[in-house]
């Protein structure tokens, strides 16, 4: 039997030791106003990106030139950051 081997989840720019992880949080846990998103806390912004970003491959869909539609295995992506090393968002 011929066992299909899944190739591994790539993230390109991963670095060890981000700014970000550096911040503390601002936030009052005891009052939903005093909180991240309606009070702007970088830490726990930061932890909503890193959070947001895929760890296993993904399958998306594509269209060809002339329509077809084709299924895609996304098996690598390259974070993108902003400052304090703070993962913007990432494409593959
Ligand atoms: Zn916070």
């Amino acid at each position: 039997m011929k066992t299909i081997k899944k190739k591994e989840f790539k993230i390109n720019g991963l670095i060890d030791k981000p700014l970000y992880e550096k911040l503390k949080c601002s936030c009052d846990k005891t009052d939903m106003e005093k909180m991240h998103p309606i009070k702007k806390c970088l830490s726990c912004y930061s932890k909503i990106t890193l959070n947001s970003m895929p760890r296993k491959s993904f399958d998306i869909i594509e269209k060809d030139k002339k329509g077809k539609k084709h299924t895609r295995i996304i098996n690598e992506i390259t974070i993108d950051r902003q400052e304090l090393d703070i993962v913007r968002g990432w494409f593959f």
